[in-house]
């Protein structure tokens, strides 16, 4: 049965991207592997075309697919757009209505990068984090929200932090499945000392743990884990965080590793579903110049390979092709050096398929 995949370039660098994520499926495509694409506009790109940031159109063409490919979203010329209109939130639709629970954004530094990372190549070498951050919950999603005028005249915004036992053992369940095939080392990440839902959450992780006893479970404060991924972050294997801690210390890990233009994510649900995109936003500052590096992208594309199609073949092949021609000495500009070769968005992506 053909493998049916959502595209969605979504705005700025987006459609850059994807174009040579496509590119590479339709490598494996043209050697047998059974796929079908199906083009839908998200964000920006959607508003424009239906007024609305993740429209019916796309909704249908995302639930009827077996997984979802997005460039990014957003970019200035949205900003003054009402809330509910804006290109981030058809993210967090999407997100919410395919149930996507648990994202995964591994940081991992390839050697030939090791003087991109903000760290010494010694603090770093070897890199190879896996953040698991929870997608559909927290800060990000919990009611109520808003802003208002208190009772005593003043204007105040709120949101609410909330996490359900279900919505914490489910992501547990992944961040230790996860951690099993692995180092077997999982560091769940909380402010349990100041915040109840994260209290909370902690406990919850704690009970998990019984299912997997051969995994050493440790427990670390968010500042705690944001100062320790800059001091020493190789004692990290897997960590497990809610949707907004997730958030900030997956982009910090990111930076470790070169540049964010390199690193994949996968967001899962339940019946292994999955929507693919880089850990990077839209870029405004260089869309539309063929300078994006589509590293992330082609990297998210194995992820799904491996995730949603359980291609394990497929996805090591494409990783592979990415460090031929990272050893080759091909760079985009954001992870350029003197002495080696600069190349364009497109010109990546030529050499990727030449090196698959
Ligand atoms: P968002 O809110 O969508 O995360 P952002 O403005 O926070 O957007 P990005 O869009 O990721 O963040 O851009 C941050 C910086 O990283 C920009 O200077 C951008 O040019 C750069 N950047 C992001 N992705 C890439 C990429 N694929 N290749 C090169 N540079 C990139
Ligand atoms: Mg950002």
């Amino acid at each position: 049965m053909a493998l049916n995949i959502a595209v969605l370039p979504g705005d700025g660098i987006g459609p850059e991207i994807i174009a040579q994520a496509l590119r590479v499926l339709e490598v494996l495509k043209n050697e047998g592997l059974d796929m079908t694409f199906t083009e839908a506009p998200l964000g920006g790109q959607a508003y424009d075309q239906f007024g609305h940031p993740y429209p019916e159109f796309t909704q249908e063409v995302c639930r009827k697919a077996d997984a979802v490919l997005l460039g990014a979203v957003g970019g200035p010329q949205y900003d003054n757009l009402d809330r509910p209109l804006r290109p981030e939130r058809g993210l967090l639709a999407i997100r919410k209505d395919l149930g996507l629970f648990a994202n995964l954004r591994p940081a991992v530094l390839f050697p030939e990068l090791a003087n991109a990372s903000t760290l010494k190549p010694e603090v770093v070498a070897g890199l190879d984090i896996m953040i698991v951050r929870e997608l559909t919950g927290d800060v990000y999603f919990g009611q109520p929200r808003g802003m208002r005028t208190n009772e005593q005249g003043v204007r105040e915004g709120f949101n609410t932090m909330i996490y359900s036992e279900p919505e914490v053992r489910r992501i547990a369940h992944v961040a230790f499945q996860i951690a099993m095939k692995r180092q077997k080392k999982l560091c769940s990440v909380d402010k349990a000392n100041v915040l109840e839902t994260t209290e909370f959450w902690k406990e919850i992780v704690i009970d998990v743990a019984k299912e997997y006893p051969e995994v050493e479970l440790s427990h670390m404060y968010v500042d705690n884990a944001a100062m320790q991924l800059i001091r020493n972050p190789k004692q990290f294997d897997v960590m497990v965080t809610g949707n907004i801690f997730g958030d900030i210390l997956s982009d910090e890990a990111s930076m470790l590793t070169g540049s964010i233009g390199m690193l994949a994510s996968a967001s899962l649900n339940e019946s292994k579903k999955g929507l693919y995109e880089p850990s990077h936003g839209s870029a405004p500052d260089i869309a539309g110049k063929n300078l994006a590096n589509p590293i992330a992208t082609i990297l998210s594309v194995a992820m799904m390979l491996r995730y949603s199609f359980d291609n394990e073949a497929a996805a090591t092949r494409i990783e592979n092709a990415v460090k031929k021609v990272l050893a080759a000495g091909y760079r985009t500009g954001d992870i350029y050096e003197a002495g080696t070769k600069k190349v364009s968005c497109s010109e990546m992506g030529d050499q990727i398929v030449a090196a698959l």
